[in-house]
């Protein structure tokens, strides 16, 4: 757990005039399980969007596996690493969102295989038994031919882990992986979740306000305040002994 697999170095996110993240400094360890609290705005889906190349940075750089996702041509301006590079680095992270994000007219199965098949060049059958292999991990081996709109939302955001696992990833993302489902389904995703945390080789980065599962599953937690680590450290000293007057005040209020 020592060498960084995703490293922010300066890294700065404006609209216009509007800076979500500032002089970021932030880095993950390989096998490192992370967790950005903080409060609505503050950027932490911003963090998340950027490693999925679905946002540009301003300024700054972002290394994933050592690689910049962009660098700055001749003229000091930013540019995107070339498509075929972005795409293979992409295929490091995989990212568990929201609102699920499955594709509604597929069946459970090809949400699962369409990636790697298209993307990774996979067969139609061993994308099948990975599939397979994932819908038995996540509990819904019976569900392979429903289409996510005749799941539940915990069923869903079970797909959508799986999803992201057909990739075999490096790295997963999870943004937010409960907040949108009711109460009594949280507890089946963040299940699966702690399982994945057992594995020691994946890499995970996770927004949540799920405060005790994060101090649970974590090595560190980060808290996020407008677009800059207000402060950081392992669960036991972020949750038990935070440091600054903000970071108690938002944990007082959410806990
Ligand atoms: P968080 O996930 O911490 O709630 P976000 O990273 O989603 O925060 O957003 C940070 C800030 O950036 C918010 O104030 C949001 O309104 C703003 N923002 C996000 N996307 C856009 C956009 N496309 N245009 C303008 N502002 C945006
Ligand atoms: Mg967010």
């Amino acid at each position: 757990m020592s060498e960084p697999i995703i490293v922010f170095d300066k890294v700065k996110k404006a609209y216009g005039n509007f800076t979500v993240l500032q002089d970021l400094d932030f880095h993950v360890n390989q096998g490192e399980k992370v967790t950005i609290i903080g409060p609505s705005g503050s950027g932490k889906s911003t963090v998340l969007r950027i490693l999925m190349t679905l946002e540009t940075i301003t300024d700054g750089v972002v290394y994933v596996g050592g690689d910049p996702l962009w660098h700055e041509n001749k003229n000091g301006t930013l540019v995107k690493a070339g498509e075929a590079h972005l795409r293979k680095m992409r295929t490091q992270l995989g990212m568990v969102f929201q609102q699920f994000n499955l594709f509604p007219h597929m069946t459970v199965l090809r949400n699962l295989t369409e990636a790697p098949r298209v993307v990774l060049g996979m067969s139609k059958a061993e994308a099948k038994d990975r599939a397979e292999e994932l819908l038995a991990l996540v509990g819904l081996s019976e569900h392979a031919q429903k289409f996510p709109g005749q799941l539940s939302g915990g069923q869903q955001q079970r797909v959508g882990i799986a999803r992201a696992l057909a990739m075999r990833p490096k790295i997963l993302l999870f943004d937010e992986p409960t907040s949108a489902l009711d109460p009594e389904l949280v507890g089946e995703v963040l299940n699966v979740i702690r399982t994945l945390a057992s594995e020691h080789d994946l890499t995970m980065l996770m927004v949540t306000h799920e405060m005790r599962f994060a101090r649970e599953i974590s090595d560190r937690v980060c808290f996020f305040d407008k677009g800059k680590i207000h402060e950081e450290g392992t669960p036991d000293e972020l949750f038990g002994n935070p440091q600054k007057e903000r970071t108690q005040q938002f944990l007082s209020a959410v806990t």
